[in-house]
This record gives structure tokens, C-alpha cells and sequence, in this order.
């Protein structure tokens, strides 16, 4: 069975020579620096729990090309309800790690692809699709961790790819020779990249035909010569080299590890080339992705979202608040958004429908209305829990202080709450409530899988305004009135 361990993913980063650099200095194995390793840990979750007998429904499936089971996170969307259960995996996912697994952007990707080769193959004549079947039915053998790679730099907003003065700005293809393609250009916000074994490179926008350099996507092994990877800070990130919980969540790490991941001009075999010029295609690549992509919000962060409301729930018993009825209602509130868009995501992937390739695509009203919720549920939710939580969260002092024999019993004494649980436990879920609802988390629930605008944007676009003012209009002066029936007078003259 093509499912890799945990140990067998961790194993595999180290045989790459995976070319990253955090905080200004070259990593020698990504594997191993603690930069990065929560982040690995949370991947190798999404290892470990395929190979769990009570999960194996949720997490792994059988392979439409194969036949073999398969990993989820490899796995094309052949039904509504393998949408459906993409978004229990990452309820489930979420849950157990309590931040970002990152194969997301991969599995998305993945699909998009799918879709794109076949429909750029109808249009034009080409045989895209196939070679992509045959790097998936790799992909699915090795169990790879796969990143996707969208969002451009972008440059100068208010010019279009073609229009900025430096041109690489937008991933684009430098050389095109007779075995493949150069690329040069960077992809930022890369959730998961520095520890993946290959990116898959997408267009981050529409294109027009004279941008015909632009429209490229392709497979990239995450340490082919020439890609780079700078790994981003997040808030108190030191901390992961101290050790102990003031890292908020110490296994885990805090969301997934982004980088800016660059392409210096990076050789690209035509096996593994998806797209190559192909302008008219690319807006639909982009709306693929983004539409699987933001009905996920409603499970993985549905899973984080429990445990912060688990944690803050511990926390008023901590502090001895649990009983009070306001308290009880606001942890209501809490659960009350969460499950809002966990409903809409399983929503949006129940009413799916099949695309010309035979993949499944969520409803887009509804995957986009997960996604607006989030950029206000996920802040909603950690102010409830910062208001419940109490001013500490701001002002504990860090762990250390419990280890000095000087200070230790102060600290002890003035942030004992009820008796029954331990100072240290309090600053545990302190920390872990800080972090978890810190800058770094909120900033990707508003920006990630597209700002809030974007999904704005296509609402409105797929509401069809239009059709609702008929809607009115026939509700209010409709002539289907059914005779015999006791309506009263209309006195408006139509
Ligand atoms: Fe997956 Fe959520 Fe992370 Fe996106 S933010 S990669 S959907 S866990
Ligand atoms: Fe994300």
C-alpha cells in the first residue's frame, strides 16, 4: 500500500538537498532545525493518522487511476462525498494538531491541475492531460507532500504582469527549449514548501494573450537546482529555541511554516509542465484552486477552533469561572461560529458537482461564504477567548521564571486561581491561547486561500442580483394569484 510512516516522510526531507535559509542563514537539513520542525511534525500527523484502522475511511481512499488505496491528500475528488470527507480529515486534522498541516495547498493544487490539463487538452489539442496522470500516479505511489505555489509577488498593484518594470515580478518562462522550460520568479505566503518534497507552480492571476510568458504551471521537486526557500517569521518564533510552552503550542508549531520560495531560473522538464502559454486558461486554473481551497477553512479551522474553545473552556475552570451563566453563553457564542462554517463547508461539499474531467468541484456560493465567514469568525472567536481568558494572556511571565528559586514561589502564589489545578497549567493554556490567537493565525484566516474582497467579489458575481429582483417583483406584484382564495384588495395600481 503506496502510504508512507511518519519516520518514512521525515527520513525522505533528509535525503533532499532542499536548499532554505531561516532568519538570514542556510539550513543544513530542514529536517532537522528547530525552526521548522513543528511544522514537519504536523505533516507527519497527516503520515501517521492514515495508517490508524478508525481513520482509514476519513484518510485515505482508493485511487480512481489504480485502484490502490491511496492518501487522501493524493487523491483526485471523485463525488460529492469525497468533499465531504476532505473536509472531516481536516476537522479531524485540525483537532489533532491544532494548527495548519499544510498538504492542503498540495491536494488542491493537485485537482486543479486535473481539471486545467483536461480542459486545456479540449480546447487546444494538446496531450497535457495525460502526462499530468502520469506524474499523479507517481505522486500517489510515493505519498508525497506536496505545496502549492499561486501567490506572486505582484509588484506595482495597479499593473498587469506584462506592464511592471521588473517583468519577474509574476512567475515566468525565461527559455523555452526543445526538453522543457527555464523558469525565474518567486511565489510568497508558501504554506508548507520548506518541508514538501516538490511544488506545483500556478499562475496567480487571468492573463491576456500577449502574457503568454506568464502562463506556466508545473512541477517542481522542492530541491531542483535553482529553488530557494526563505523562511518567514512569525510572532515569537524564538521562542521554538528555547523550548518549554512558551511556544503556545510546542509540537505543532503556530499556522504552517510559510516561505518565500524563489525560482532562479530553474530548468523544468516538459513531463512535468502543465501549462505553457496558454493565457486563456489560467483565470480558470486560479478559480479552480481557489474555490476547493476556501470551502477547507471550515474544517481545518473548525479543528483548531475546537481546541481553542477546548482550552479557553479549561481555562474558566482554572480560574474558577466555569459555573457563571455569561461565561457559558459566550463559549455558545464560540461554538455557535464554529460550527456556522464547518456547516457550509460540509454544505458546499454535499451539493458538489462533477467537472468536464470528472472531478468533483464544492458549489462555489457556498465555498466562498466559508471562507468571508472565516476572515470574521476566526478573530470573533479569539476575542471570546481572550475575553474569557483575562488580561494574563498579555502579561504572564514566561516559564523560566517557575525554574529561579528567587522568584518561584511568588509566581506561584499570585497566579494560583482554583486550587484544583496547578499554576503551571494556567500558564500552559495561557500560552497556548496567545499564540494560537496571535497575528500569525489571523492574518492567514483573512488572507489565506485570498483576501476577503476575493470572495466578495465572486458572491456577488454568482448571487445573480438580477434573478432576485424578479424574484421580488413577482413576490410583491405577481399575477398567479389562484382564484377563491380570500387575498385581500390590492390598492396599488400596478
Ligand atoms: Fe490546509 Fe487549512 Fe492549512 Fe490551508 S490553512 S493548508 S486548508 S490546514
Ligand atoms: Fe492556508
Amino acid at each position: 500500500m503506496p502510504l508512507k510512516t511518519p519516520v518514512q516522510y521525515v527520513d525522505s526531507l533528509r535525503e533532499l538537498k532542499i536548499r532554505a535559509y531561516v532568519n538570514g542563514e542556510r539550513v543544513d537539513s530542514v529536517a532537522d532545525h528547530p525552526a521548522i520542525a513543528p511544522h514537519i511534525n504536523t505533516v507527519a500527523k497527516t503520515y501517521e493518522l492514515a495508517h490508524a484502522p478508525e481513520h482509514r475511511d476519513v484518510m485515505t481512499v482508493e485511487s480512481h487511476m489504480t485502484g490502490e488505496r491511496v492518501h487522501r491528500y493524493t487523491h483526485i475528488f471523485q463525488s460529492a462525498d469525497d468533499l465531504v470527507k476532505k473536509i472531516q480529515m481536516l476537522r479531524l486534522l485540525g483537532q489533532t494538531t491544532g494548527t495548519c498541516f499544510q498538504r492542503c495547498v498540495g491536494l488542491d493544487a493537485l485537482n486543479a491541475l486535473y481539471a486545467i490539463t483536461y480542459d486545456i487538452d479540449q480546447g487546444e489539442g494538446s496531450d497535457y492531460h495525460q502526462r499530468f496522470r502520469a506524474y499523479l500516479a507517481q505522486v500517489q505511489k510515493a505519498d508525497l507532500m506536496l505545496a502549492g505555489a499561486m501567490t506572486d509577488p505582484k509588484g506595482h498593484r495597479a499593473l498587469r504582469p506584462s506592464q511592471q518594470e521588473d517583468p519577474d515580478q509574476f512567475v515566468r518562462v525565461v527559455e523555452r527549449r526543445e526538453d522543457g522550460v527555464v523558469i525565474r520568479g518567486a511565489k510568497l505566503h508558501n504554506t508548507g514548501g520548506i518541508n514538501s518534497h516538490g511544488i506545483l507552480v500556478m499562475p496567480g492571476t487571468g492573463l491576456k494573450e500577449e502574457e503568454r510568458d506568464y502562463a506556466v504551471a508545473c512541477a517542481v521537486p522542492a530541491d531542483a537546482a535553482g529553488v530557494l526557500f526563505i523562511f518567514g517569521r512569525q510572532s515569537n518564533d524564538s521562542r521554538k529555541l528555547e523550548g518549554g510552552c512558551d511556544i503556545g503550542n510546542p509540537r505543532f508549531g503556530v499556522v504552517g511554516g510559510e516561505a518565500m520560495v524563489v525560482f532562479d531560473d530553474v530548468f523544468v522538464p516538459n513531463e512535468r509542465v502543465f501549462m505553457n502559454g496558454e493565457t486563456g486558461y489560467a483565470a480558470t486554473l486560479v478559480n479552480y484552486f481557489a474555490t476547493w481551497h476556501r470551502a477547507n477553512y471550515g474544517g481545518c479551522k473548525g479543528g483548531n477552533a475546537d481546541v481553542l474553545i477546548g482550552a479557553t473552556a479549561k481555562m474558566t475552570k482554572v480560574l474558577g469561572t466555569e459555573r457563571n451563566a455569561v461565561v457559558r453563553d459566550k463559549l455558545i457564542e464560540m461554538i455557535h461560529m464554529n460550527e456556522t462554517t464547518y456547516a457550509s463547508a460540509i454544505g458546499a461539499s454535499a451539493m458538489g458537482y462533477p467537472l468536464l474531467c470528472g472531478a468533483y468541484m464544492v458549489e462555489p456560493m457556498m465555498a466562498n461564504t466559508v471562507k468571508q465567514n472565516i476572515t470574521r469568525n476566526v478573530y470573533e472567536i479569539g476575542r471570546v477567548s481572550h475575553d474569557l481568558s483575562g488580561g494574563f494572556l498579555a502579561t504572564m511571565p514566561g516559564e523560566k521564571s517557575f525554574d529561579n528559586p528567587e522568584i518561584a514561589r511568588f509566581v506561584e502564589k499570585y497566579h494560583q486561581a482554583n486550587p484544583e489545578y496547578e499554576t503551571r497549567e494556567r500558564v500552559k493554556l495561557g500560552r497556548y491561547i496567545e499564540n494560537m490567537t496571535s497575528v500569525t493565525t489571523m492574518v492567514e484566516a483573512i488572507h489565506g486561500a485570498g483576501s476577503p474582497q476575493a470572495q466578495r467579489i465572486v458572491m456577488l458575481g454568482l448571487a445573480e442580483i438580477d434573478k432576485k429582483i424578479a424574484m421580488a417583483d413577482q413576490v410583491i406584484d405577481g399575477d398567479d394569484d389562484v382564484e377563491g382564495l380570500p387575498l385581500p384588495e390590492r390598492r396599488v395600481d400596478k
